[in-house]
C-alpha cells in the first residue's frame, strides 16, 4: 500500500506524520526535531534556508527572511526574499518540498502523495492556493482536510463511533475553536470561531515588556532598542514562558544583553507562574468568548460536548487546562502532544483513505490526578484537606511540575507534605501514596513563607517528591514507587466512612493543620463548619454528571437516592441522610470505575 504523508502546513511550525504498523508516527529531522519552523529565507551567500536555521535570522536578517506566509495564502501578493519576488504558494512550497525530503530520507523511499491541513475558516481559494503550493513541492495533494478534523481523528480514529468534540486549537499566532461531530463515518465541523492574530507569540511579547519595564526601571535601560538584545530576549522570554508550564517559577538570565557607560549589564529576574498568568488571563479570556461563539452557532451546550481536546503548543500553558475546566466543566484531553496532533490526523485520514486500519494513539499518561493536601479554599470555606493538584490526570509521561505553597504559621518548624493520588477536591476523599517532612525551617521564618513542591513521575510510576524552603535552600525529597495504582476498594470504604464521620461529628476535622502548607499565602481565613454541606453537593452534582450515562436501573436508583438525600438534609435528619449518602456514594463509585 502507499505511503500518504499526512501535513500539518502551520503558521509558526509545520510536521509531517506517515501511517506504520496501524499507528502515526511524527518523522523527525537530522537533530532529532519533529517541528520545522514555518520560515523560509536565504543566507548572506543566497543560500535557501528552511526551519529553525531561517528562524534564527529572522530578526536579524528580515529582508532576506519570511515567517507566517500561511496568512497569506490565496493572497495575490508576492513577497520579496532578497532580490526575488515569491508568491505565497512558492514559499509554502518550499516549506512542503522540506518536510516531502524529510520523509523520504527517514522511510527511505520516493514518497508522492500528501493530505494537507489547513484552518476551518480557510476559503476555497486559500484551499485551492494550498493544493498549488503541495503540486509545487512535487505532491499530488489527494485531499484538503480542516485542522479540527484531523485533531478530532488522531483522538478517535474510529469514525463509525457517534461523538462530539470541541477542538481548541491554542498556537503561535492565531487561536481557533471547532466544533466537531463524528456520525456514522462522517466527521464534520459544525462551527468554528478564533482570532488569527492571538496566540503564543503575544504571550511572549507580554512578556517581554513585564521584563523589559523592570530592567529599564533598575538599569534605565530599554532592551527593544537594540536588535540584538530585543531577538536574545524574545527567545529567552519564550523559553522561560515554556519552563512556566512545568514549573512554578523560573529565572531569566543572560549575560552582556547592554551596556551602560561602558559597562557591560547582566540580565537576572525570577518570574512567577502566577504573576505570568495575570499577564496572559485577559487574552485566555478572549479565547474562551470564542468557545462561547462556536459552542451558540453549532446551537449546543458544554454539556452536550463529549470531549474537549487541546491542539497547538500553546495549549500546553496550564491555565488554559484551568480556564477550560471551570468554563466547560470538562477536563480537556491533552495526552497527545498537541503540536503533532493535527499531523497525525491528516496521516489518519490518508490511511483511511487508502483503506489501512488504524489503531488508537496511545501514550503513557497519568491516570489520576497526583498532588497533595494543604489548607485552604475548599467551596468557600477554609480548611485543611484541600487537595492542591500538582500533575493532572491524562499527563503524559514522564512529567515534572512544581507549585509553590506557604507556611501556615510564625515559625513553623516543619512542612508536612501528603501525597494524594485522585480527583476529589477534598484529599481526604483521595488515596494516600505517601508523606514527605521537611523538618528544620527557618526558626524566624514568618508564615507565608514560600516551600516549593517538585513532582516528577517516569513511565515507570515511581514518584520522586522534592520539598524546599525556598529563602533557605533546605530540601528533601522521597521517592514513591508504584505512585500509579488504581483506587482501591479500600479508600472506597475509607471514603465512605469519613463521609459518615462528616455527618455526625460537627467538629468534622480529622487532622491538625500546623505543620500543613496553605495552597494560597494567608491573606484570607475563613471557618469550615460548611464542609458537610459542600460534600454533600458535591456528591449530589457528581451523581447528577453520571446519570447522564448510567444505565437505566442504576439511573433510576440513583434518583431515587438523589431525591431522599435532598429531603433527609432539607429536614434535618442527620442520622437518614448519613445512610443516604452512604448508598450514594457506593454508587457514584461503582459508576465511575465501571
Ligand atoms: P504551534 O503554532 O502550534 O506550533 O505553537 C507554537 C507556540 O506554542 C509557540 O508560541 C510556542 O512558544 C508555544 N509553546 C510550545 N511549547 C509550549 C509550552 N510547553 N508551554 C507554553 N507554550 C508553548
Amino acid at each position: 500500500m502507499e505511503t500518504i504523508l499526512g501535513i500539518d502546513l502551520g503558521t509558526t511550525n509545520s510536521v509531517v506524520s506517515v501511517i506504520q504498523d496501524g499507528k502515526p508516527i511524527v518523522l523527525r529531522d537530522g537533530a532529532g526535531s519533529y517541528i520545522l519552523p514555518s520560515v523560509v529565507g536565504f543566507d548572506q551567500a543566497g543560500r535557501l534556508l528552511v526551519g529553525q536555521e531561517a528562524r534564527n535570522q529572522a530578526l536579524l536578517a528580515p529582508e532576506r527572511t519570511v515567517k507566517s506566509i500561511k496568512r497569506q495564502m490565496g493572497d495575490e501578493t508576492k513577497t520579496t526574499l532578497g532580490d526575488q519576488q515569491y508568491s505565497p504558494q512558492e514559499i509554502s512550497a518550499m516549506i512542503l518540498r522540506t518536510l516531502k525530503e524529510r520523509a523520504e530520507r527517514s522511510l527511505g523511499q520516493p514518497l508522492s502523495k500528501a493530505v494537507i491541513t489547513v484552518p476551518a475558516f480557510f476559503k476555497d481559494k486559500q484551499r485551492q492556493a494550498t493544493r498549488e503550493a503541495g503540486e509545487l513541492a512535487g505532491l499530488e495533494v489527494i485531499r484538503i482536510i480542516n485542522e479540527p478534523t484531523a485533531a478530532s481523528l488522531t483522538y478517535e480514529p474510529h469514525t463509525e463511533k457517534n461523538e462530539r468534540l470541541l477542538v481548541y486549537d491554542l498556537g503561535g499566532g492565531t487561536f481557533d475553536v471547532s466544533i466537531v461531530q463524528i456520525e456514522r463515518g462522517v466527521v464534520e465541523v459544525l462551527s468554528s470561531h478564533g482570532d488569527t492574530h492571538l496566540g503564543g507569540d503575544d504571550f511572549d511579547e507580554l512578556l517581554f515588556e513585564y521584563v523589559r519595564e523592570q530592567f529599564q526601571d533598575e538599569y534605565g535601560v530599554d532592551l527593544s532598542e537594540s536588535p540584538v538584545a530585543r531577538s536574545r530576549l524574545l527567545q529567552a522570554v519564550e523559553e522561560a514562558k515554556k519552563r512556566l508550564s512545568e514549573e512554578a517559577f523560573t529565572t531569566i538570565a543572560e549575560e552582556f544583553i547592554a551596556t551602560k557607560d561602558a559597562t557591560s549589564l547582566n540580565l537576572n529576574m525570577e518570574i512567577k507562574r502566577l504573576d505570568y498568568e495575570d499577564l496572559i488571563r485577559p487574552l485566555l479570556d478572549k479565547t474562551i468568548a470564542c468557545v462561547d461563539a462556536a459552542l451558540e452557532d453549532a446551537k449546543l451546550t458544554a454539556k452536550q460536548i463529549d470531549r474537549v481536546i487541546l491542539v497547538g503548543g500553546s495549549s500546553r500553558t496550564p491555565l488554559v487546562r484551568q480556564i477550560l475546566m471551570d468554563q466547560l466543566q470538562h477536563e480537556p484531553h491533552l495526552e497527545i502532544d498537541p503540536d503533532l496532533c493535527v499531523a497525525m490526523g491528516a496521516a489518519v485520514q490518508g490511511a483511511l483513505i487508502a483503506g489501512v486500519d488504524v489503531g488508537p494513539v496511545l501514550v503513557d499518561i497519568t491516570p489520576h490526578t497526583l498532588g497533595i493536601r494543604c489548607v485552604g479554599d475548599l467551596h468557600g470555606r477554609y480548611t485543611n484537606r484541600l487537595f492542591s493538584p500538582v500533575i493532572p490526570r491524562n499527563t503524559p509521561l514522564p512529567a515534572t511540575r512544581s507549585e509553590i505553597y506557604y507556611t501556615g504559621a510564625d515559625g513553623q518548624e516543619v512542612a508536612q507534605i501528603e501525597v494524594y493520588q485522585g480527583e476529589h477536591d477534598d484529599a481526604t476523599f483521595n488515596e494516600q501514596v505517601g508523606e514527605l517532612l521537611l523538618e528544620g525551617l527557618a526558626d524566624d521564618a514568618e508564615a507565608g513563607s514560600e516551600i516549593l513542591v517538585r513532582f516528577r513521575l517516569d513511565l515507570d510510576g515511581i514518584l520522586t517528591v522534592a520539598a524546599a524552603e525556598r529563602d533557605t535552600g533546605l530540601e528533601k525529597q522521597v521517592t514513591l514507587e508504584n505512585a500509579i495504582t488504581r483506587f482501591r476498594a479500600s479508600s472506597r470504604e475509607e471514603a465512605k466512612a469519613k463521609l459518615a464521620a462528616m455527618f455526625s461529628d460537627s467538629n468534622a476535622e480529622a487532622f491538625g493543620s500546623e505543620s500543613l502548607l496553605s495552597a494560597a499565602s494567608p491573606d484570607a481565613v475563613g471557618d469550615d463548619d460548611g464542609a458537610e454541606a459542600s460534600l454533600v453537593a458535591e456528591l449530589l452534582a457528581k451523581a447528577r454528571r453520571l446519570l447522564a450515562n448510567a444505565p437505566s436501573e442504576d439511573a433510576d436508583e440513583m434518583r431515587e437516592l438523589i431525591t431522599a438525600l435532598q429531603e433527609a438534609t432539607a429536614s434535618g435528619n442527620t442520622d437518614r441522610a448519613v445512610s443516604i449518602a452512604d448508598q450514594l456514594s457506593d454508587l457514584v463509585f461503582y459508576l465511575e470505575d465501571a
